[in-house]
């Protein structure tokens, strides 16, 4: 072969293979070079046939690069290789950068890969500032006085602050993962268990809503169950729902606190309504109770009927045997009067030794027969005094224009025409008087 045919043959092969790109075998030289050609003819063929060879590595070697095997080898020698070789040690420089970032040091940056490089650096930069923002509410929680949980969508834990850790004894390892509803939030203070459907909590994390609550209660570690306040809120990023935040905090304290102030307001609200010594009820009370049930009867038209009753000659009881003894015969009376009224009835001391009752629905002859009653039952009545005790006995009867002391007054009046008649005796109050002094008709008597 001379030296046109063997550029031919060159010249084709290489046409060929831009043409259809290199196959299986790469570029194969095409010039067979025999012992009888002249000297500078086989070095030629030979210089070719290393380029050719050059040619054929390099080719290889872009393509493992370019499937991301970093460790494949080339000679040293290979000229067109060499800039491929110059990328391998960028991108194997950039898995060890990369490496370092995915262990956490943000520190890395790239000056080596140009337009490459800005994005890296910015991914960098943004990595940081999250981080950064990370930390500081990472410092916010841990200072906090509040426990705070995040959970992802279904409730499961994701992250815990000290004091949740504190509060509920449960360490963020031993929580990462478990589902907050099935593990501190399934019973109720007196530790029956949820119903399926479940509570607000769970409809809120589920769903995304803001919740508020002072009525929730979390089980601790140890198994005790405590009262919480908390709020929560989810986090939404992009649009999505994340999870949700819940803060919370221990109110034992002040659930001991609203406790005891409540049984404190009971007692005071039932001191300032009860008299003392004969523990019916007060004056104060009596009046407001009078004003209640007159409004009532004059809403619904119904009678109402007051006894007014004073116990006979209590000087005389006081003189001889003691003030103390006086007292006890009124607690007696209480006692034996509060024994005989119904429960819808209201039974209050007047003051001193006078008695009121005030007896819903009862006509004035309806009143004047409880009255009665009463009367006997006091009269029949054996009291720590030897001697006879009696009470003498005046009635009202509510009237729509009536007002507290007009009732009061006319069940007063017939008292003192009870004393006047000789005591231990019960008088109603003067019907016609009344209707004549204010010109209307008498209404049934029953
Ligand atoms: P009358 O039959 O007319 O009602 O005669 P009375 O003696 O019951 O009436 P009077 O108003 O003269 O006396 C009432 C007495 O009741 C005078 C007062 O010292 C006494 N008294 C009032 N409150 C108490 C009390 O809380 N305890 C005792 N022991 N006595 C009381
Ligand atoms: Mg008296
Ligand atoms: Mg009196």
């Amino acid at each position: 072969m001379n030296s046109t045919q063997a550029l031919n043959a060159i010249g084709s092969c290489l046409a060929l293979a831009m043409e259809r790109g290199l196959g299986k075998n790469g570029l194969v030289f095409p010039v067979e070079c025999k012992e009888a050609e002249d000297d500078t003819f086989q070095n030629s063929c030979q210089n070719l046939q290393q380029i050719f060879a050059q040619m054929n590595e390099s080719y290889r070697f872009a393509e493992a690069l370019a499937n991301g095997e970093l460790k494949t080898e080339v000679s040293r020698s290979n000229i067109f290789a060499m800039p491929l070789k110059a990328l391998q040690a960028s991108l194997r420089h950039l898995t060890w950068q990369t490496n370092q970032v995915a262990d956490g040091d943000l520190s890395q940056q790239v000056d080596f890969l140009g337009e490459f490089s800005l994005s890296f650096n910015r991914m960098i930069k943004s990595l940081r500032d999250k981080k950064s923002l990370e930390q500081r509410l990472k410092t916010i929680t841990d200072v906090l006085g509040e426990g705070v949980y995040l959970v992802d969508t279904e409730g499961r834990l994701i992250f815990a602050n000290p004091e949740a850790e504190r509060l509920l004894g449960y360490s963020f390892q031993e929580m990462t993962g478990e589902m907050v509803l099935h593990v501190i939030h399934k019973q109720y203070a007196d530790g029956t268990f949820f119903p399926p459907e479940g509570t607000q909590l769970g409809t809120a994390i589920r769903t995304g809503q803001a919740y508020n609550s002072d009525d929730c209660v979390f089980a601790c570690k140890s198994g005790r169950l405590m009262p919480v306040s908390l709020a929560c809120r989810p986090v939404i990023t992009g649009g999505k729902l994340e999870g949700t935040v819940i803060a919370f905090h221990d109110i034992t304290e002040q659930k001991k606190y609203q406790e005891s102030l409540q049984t404190i307001n009971a007692l005071l609200e039932k001191q300032a309504s009860t008299d003392t010594l004969t523990g019916i009820y007060n004056r104060l009370k009596f009046s407001k109770l009078l004003a209640m049930e007159i409004s009532r009867a004059r809403r619904y038209q119904s009678s109402m009927a007051i006894i007014m009753f004073d116990i006979d000659k209590f000087k005389e009881i006081n003189d001889a045997y003691g003030h103390q003894a006086g007292d006890s015969v009124l607690i007696d009376m209480a006692r034996v009067v509060n024994a005989n009224v119904r429960t819808t009835d209201i039974f209050a001391r007047w003051g001193g030794e006078e008695f009121m009752v005030i007896a819903p629905s009862c006509t004035l002859d309806q009143g004047v027969q409880f009255a009665e009653m009463l009367r006997f039952r006091v009269a029949q009545t054996t009291f720590s005094v030897p001697r006879k005790v009696t009470a003498s006995f005046g009635v009202s009867v509510f009237r729509s224009n009536d007002t507290e002391l007009s009732l009061t007054n006319r069940a007063d009046n017939a008292l003192y025409r009870a004393k006047g008649n000789g005591r231990n005796r019960v008088e109603a109050e003067d019907a016609e008087a009344f209707y004549h002094q204010a010109g209307a008709s008498r209404p049934p008597t029953s």
